[in-house]
């Protein structure tokens, strides 16, 4: 941006600021630098920006104010919910209008009848759950992040978790929202019965990293608490041994609510970390989950155990309480942080595979570790194919954190040429919005640009991440240094 184009946005803002005291009120707008430092990354610290200005809205209406004013001033916004997004996509605009949805934390309604919660964008995912546990239902998506993100930024990600492989990502589970277009508009999309008619525009909302405009009220369906949950865990002397057991599980018709992997320099961080007592000399452990009815449980408890064994499973253990099933999980739960004590620095990376393709991409990123001399952990929801390769470095060693980006880029290459994605749950924002077009082609993106500029011809729902622009390609992709912040305080566990 040039001096003179930085100087009318500036001016731009600061034409909108008091506007915006008048629809959020004098303590719902933050101008002092100190109170907008807080806000100036998520959960990928390594990009920072500080925000022109942060507005704390506290209903639907206050939002639609306020986009309304940026629309007509030519200011760029960026919504914001929790901030514990990873790649970025809520790092604010220097030049522009922060509106984060802390203050909308109404849950307005459990409705039974129709299996479903109506509630704000601020809303803690987990608390929906809370509130429905005692009707005997929950909300099924599950990011290990969910005591503390919140539904908005769930939506704008498409969040998955563990048990996404039964009961499928935040997109599943969206009936009806609620959206403030960047012009200002509030459009009413679903509503409370599971299928509506038309463009699928819910589809095309959740997803599309707050580019699309803001989620002001948003409608989910409940699942019902199972009657019967099993964890077992499973130790293989090879990741393909690993690996077979998951095709063979699923090629079997058992569908688990999850199925997640780690390799042995995960487990040996794991087990330094927190003592989980996974059995000795494990090349790869898979935990499987299982719910539902309980003769099912059990008819498909005794398939696992037998399809493990027959893929070489040399031991295989099921939970006998829940305290036991903690034990289990907190192995794989702690792996992230856990790595943190083998290594001084690390990338999470995220990516998909089909599931067919573990074991061939599973072998290629070991040799890539290889012949880079570059470590790589694996932890991963062997399910759906999402993997998170964890790649060491120590950022002491001049180049080894760009030696580490090379191996993170090309793992990705891997996960394209087999047929996967880029990301698999925490989005594109401005961490991979240069990596778009090696899975995508001109024509895919401009039709993406199509989609977004029909919500937001002025181009001012937060600009710069999701589409690559020339501008933008060369930035670098996150380093994660240490444990994160949220998971160090004990309010979110990163698996
Ligand atoms: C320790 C840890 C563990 C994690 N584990 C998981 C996991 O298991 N699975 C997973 O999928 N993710 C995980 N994440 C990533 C993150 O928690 C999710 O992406 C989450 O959905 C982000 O929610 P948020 O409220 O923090 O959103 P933010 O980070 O505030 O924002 C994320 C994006 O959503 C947009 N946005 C926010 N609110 C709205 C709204 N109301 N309307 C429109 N756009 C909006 C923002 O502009 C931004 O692009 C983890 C993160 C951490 C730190």
């Amino acid at each position: 941006m040039s001096e003179s184009t930085r100087a009318a946005a500036a001016a731009a803002l600061d034409a909108l600021i008091p506007r915006l005291r008048t629809v959020c009120g004098p303590d719902g707008v933050l101008t002092d630098t100190s109170r907008r430092r807080v806000y100036e990354s998520d959960g990928l610290t390594y990009h920072r920006a500080l925000p022109g200005v942060v507005v704390l809205p506290t209903t639907g209406g206050q939002v639609a104010d306020v986009l309304r004013a940026c629309s007509e001033h030519g200011v760029p916004f960026v919504p914001r919910g929790a901030g514990t997004g990873l790649s970025a996509g809520a790092l604010p605009h220097t030049e522009g209008v922060l509106v984060v949805t802390s203050r909308m934390r109404r849950i307005i309604e459990i409705d039974l009848e129709n299996e479903c919660a109506v509630v704000e964008p601020g809303v803690a995912n987990l608390d929906i759950t809370r509130a429905a546990a005692p009707h005997g239902y929950y909300y099924a998506p599950d990011p290990s992040s969910q005591h503390v993100c919140s539904v908005g930024g769930n939506v704008a990600e498409n969040s998955g978790g563990a048990h996404c492989l039964k009961y499928g990502f935040t997109v599943n589970h969206v009936r009806g929202l609620d959206v403030v277009t960047p012009a200002g508009d509030l459009v009413r999309l679903g509503g409370r019965s599971p299928n509506a008619h038309g463009y699928d525009l819910i589809g095309a909302f959740v997803g599309s990293e707050g580019t699309l405009g803001i989620a002001t009220r948003i409608t989910v369906g409940l699942t019902r608490s199972p009657q019967k949950t099993v964890t077992l865990l499973s130790a293989f002397h090879s990741m393909d041994a690993g690996g077979r057991a998951v095709s063979d599980i699923i090629a079997a018709g058992v569908l688990p609510s999850a199925v997640e992997m780690m390799d042995a320099l995960a487990i040996e961080a794991a087990e330094e970390a927190v003592a989980c007592d996974y059995p000795e000399g494990a090349a790869a452990v898979l935990i499987v989950e299982l719910d539902g009815p309980a003769a099912e449980v059990d008819a498909q408890l005794a398939e696992v155990e037998r399809l493990c064994h027959g893929a070489g499973s040399f031991e295989t253990r099921t939970a006998v309480d829940d305290q036991e099933r903690a034990r289990i999980w907190k192995g794989r739960k702690s792996a992230f942080a856990a790595v943190g004590r083998i290594s001084p620095a690390y990338i999470v990376q995220d990516g998909v595979v089909p599931r067919t393709a573990l074991p061939d991409v599973l072998r290629a990123i070991a040799a890539l570790s290889a012949s880079s001399g570059i470590s790589v952990a694996n932890v991963f929801h062997a399910g759906d194919g999402n993997l998170h390769p964890l790649v060491l470095f120590d950022d002491k060693e001049p180049g080894a954190g760009a030696r580490a980006e090379v191996v993170s880029g090309a793992i990705l290459d891997l996960c394209i040429q087999h047929g996967g994605s880029i990301t698999g749950e925490h989005g594109v924002g401005v961490d991979k919005v240069c990596t778009m077009p090696r899975m995508y082609g001109p024509d895919d993106l401009e039709t993406f640009d199509l989609l977004r500029r029909a919500f937001d011809p002025a181009g001012i729902a937060n600009p710069d991440k999701l589409l690559p622009t020339p501008r933008l390609c060369g930035e670098q992709s996150g380093v994660r240094k240490g444990a994160h912040p949220l998971v160090e305080s004990g309010q979110a566990e990163l698996f």
